[in-house]
């Protein structure tokens, strides 16, 4: 039985006050909601005085990145083990990193066990662009950017894979659940053919772009779906606490 798990991507959003703010407006309902995995990744900055507010619930941290060193001369960077210390997980290969920050598949394939090697559960993330989609290469590009991301990684605990269609990403134009749940199931076939049989069904996948309040529901009775990364939605504490009300409302 995998347990859904529902992270928010804060983005760049959100100065430190206005963090506590947000983050105060939902703890105490979001911290009652059973059966789902809460997670929250504010910006680095803002981790620190999160961590402080969430500490002793059951709502837990993911940062937004890091780098895959684990200390040295590389300024502006934050490391695994800087992650680690006050974070559960951690989000990798976010599209938005791929497209403006030129993070490869290579990159993401250092990234991905130097978060392991700490600890760290990643949610790896994996999508294809609208003319990979409109080209029918969606299949394609998934496999690939899944089979590279893992390429020479034998131990997989702890991993969280988020399929997100790059177009459906912050354009309100969701993938369809039907659609979505189909490529979660290849995704898990190659995880199957990657490691066992057990590992794939064991694995979390998240669907995200564009989840609101609105559509929640429809995406969590997917089989495949086991939870979502949502952007825009999770800076709305009444559209957060929505969606993870939902997903528990499924599972029950
Ligand atoms: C995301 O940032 O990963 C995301 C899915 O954004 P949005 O929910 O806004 O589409």
């Amino acid at each position: 039985m995998r347990v859904p798990l529902i992270a928010g991507n804060w983005k760049m959003n959100s100065t430190v006050s206005e963090a506590r703010e947000l983050v105060s407006k939902m703890l105490r309902e979001l911290d009652e909601i059973d059966g789902v995995d809460k997670v929250i990744c504010p910006p680095f900055i803002s981790l620190a005085a999160v961590y402080g507010l969430i500490k002793g619930s059951s709502i837990k941290l993911g940062a937004q990145n890091l780098y895959f060193t684990e200390r040295g001369a590389y300024t502006g960077e934050i490391s695994p083990l800087m992650v680690a210390d006050l974070c559960e997980f951690v989000i990798i290969g976010h599209s938005e990193r791929r497209q403006y920050f030129n993070e490869t598949d290579e990159i993401v394939n250092k990234k991905v066990p130097a978060a392991l090697k700490v600890g760290l559960k990643p949610i790896l993330c994996i999508g294809e662009r609208l003319e990979e989609n409109e080209a029918g290469l969606t299949e394609k590009v998934v496999t690939s950017q899944l089979r590279s991301a893992l390429a020479g990684i034998a131990y997989i605990n702890g991993i969280i894979i988020a399929y997100e269609p790059v177009w459906a990403i912050g354009t309100g134009k969701a993938a369809t659940s039907k659609q979505a749940n189909q490529t979660i199931s290849l995704i898990r076939r190659n995880i199957s053919q990657l490691y066992d049989k057990e590992i794939a069904q064991n694995l979390r996948i998240l669907y995200g772009g564009s989840v609101t309040a609105d559509n929640a529901t429809e995406f969590m009775q997917q089989s495949e779906i086991d939870g979502a990364l949502v952007g825009g939605a999770s800076l709305k504490a009444d559209q957060f606490l929505s969606i993870v009300k939902q997903t528990s409302e499924v599972v029950k």
